[in-house]
């Protein structure tokens, strides 16, 4: 189990450094402005009947700061925050471990929590809706079951996948929230509130080039900041301009689209390898080097919501955007003669 404020100093590099720019406060928490104020309204609500907040369930693709909402829940109550995620816990033991460990309104953050096991969501139950814990003693016909009260705690989950959580784990959250890409103008707040932090200076257009480029998410928005504060020491003056912006996001492979390597590559596999597609995932997770999983959850979602591919039930297609993007001429459906034909 990670403790979510460790001393930046003390873990390493970029991990440290994203710790670092988390935001703690809400007020300081840029965007998701409808699930702010949900927010604001419970913690307030939760504070003046001086009880824990309620259990919170947060989906959405990585970086979009489900961590960094539960770890605000706490700071704001002033409890602790116990962070693990569904495959850490492989047994009903390693939960009951954590839950016995909680003191009163603390925050469990569970990562991936579409990943735990059965065993271990069947202990989470009695625990989220009664605050029981059930823990089964010895073996076999010796076995007894003992029932431990837990104080009142707020689990806070979080998933890339909600079609993924049981319809009983999901009934158990108070509030189910999907956090949504962030748009060009909240991206530039929290470019220039990095900046800030790690003393960089930035223009403000060297701020919206960023955030331009970051595909709606403020863990790529903060990861290209960093990016383009190396190029601006060694090749520049060490000042994010327009133009320093524009040759270190080059230089490290972001397109002016925003897209990377991987993004690109699976553009042209559909289009080149596929025909346009469709093409099924694994197949196409294979053809770019990539883990099914993390073609569906980190790179798939940003190409469909900017109309470059899209998901069918026989496979994943190339929308037009996608030729344009990649530079290739869209083949002409068969059957149908080709505008060229008669061009020529
Ligand atoms: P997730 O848990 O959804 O993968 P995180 O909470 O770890 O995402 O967020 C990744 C990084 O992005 C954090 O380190 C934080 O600095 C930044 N971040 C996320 N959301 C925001 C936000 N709304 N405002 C400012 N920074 C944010």
């Amino acid at each position: 189990m990670r403790d979510e404020f460790l001393d930046p100093e003390q873990s390493d590099g970029e991990e440290a450094i994203e710790v670092g720019l988390r935001p703690r406060r809400l007020a300081e928490f840029v965007g998701q402005a409808e699930l702010r104020e949900h927010l604001d309204v419970m913690l307030e609500a939760a504070r003046r009947r001086g009880q824990a907040v309620d259990h919170l369930l947060f989906a959405g693709p990585p970086g979009l700061g489900k961590t960094t909402l539960a770890g605000i829940v706490a700071a704001e109550v002033g409890v602790h925050l116990h962070v693990t995620s569904g495959p850490a816990l492989e047994r009903a033991g390693d939960l009951a471990a954590i839950l016995t460990k909680l003191d009163e309104s603390d925050v469990l953050f569970i990562d991936e929590i579409h990943r735990l096991s059965r065993a271990v969501e069947e202990i989470l139950y009695p625990a989220m809706e009664d605050f029981q814990l059930d823990i089964v003693v010895g073996k076999g016909p010796a076995a007894s079951s003992i029932r431990l009260t837990l104080p009142r705690f707020t689990l806070v989950g979080a998933t890339t996948r909600t079609g993924m959580i049981t319809g009983p784990l999901r009934d158990r959250f108070g509030l189910v929230a999907r956090l949504d890409y962030y748009d060009h103008e909240e991206l530039e707040l929290i470019v220039a509130r990095a900046a800030g932090i790690l003393g960089v200076p930035i223009v403000q257009e060297g701020a919206w080039e960023i955030a331009r480029r970051s595909r709606g998410t403020p863990r790529i928005a903060n990861r290209l900041l960093r990016r383009v504060q190396d190029f601006a020491e060694v090749r520049g003056t060490g000042r994010i301009d327009l133009a320093t912006a524009k040759a270190g996001l080059t230089v490290f492979g972001v397109d002016e689209l925003g897209l990377d390597k991987v993004d690109r590559a699976i553009l042209r596999s559909i289009c080149q390898q596929f025909g346009g597609g469709p093409v099924g995932l694994s197949t196409l997770a294979i053809s770019v080097g990539e883990q099914p999983e993390t073609v569906e959850d980190v790179y798939e979602p940003f190409l469909i919501q900017q109309g470059l591919i899209a998901r069918t039930p026989r496979g994943r297609v190339a929308m037009p955007a996608a030729w344009a993007h990649i530079g290739l001429a869209m083949p002409q459906p068969t059957g149908e003669p080709s505008p060229r034909l008669f061009d020529a």
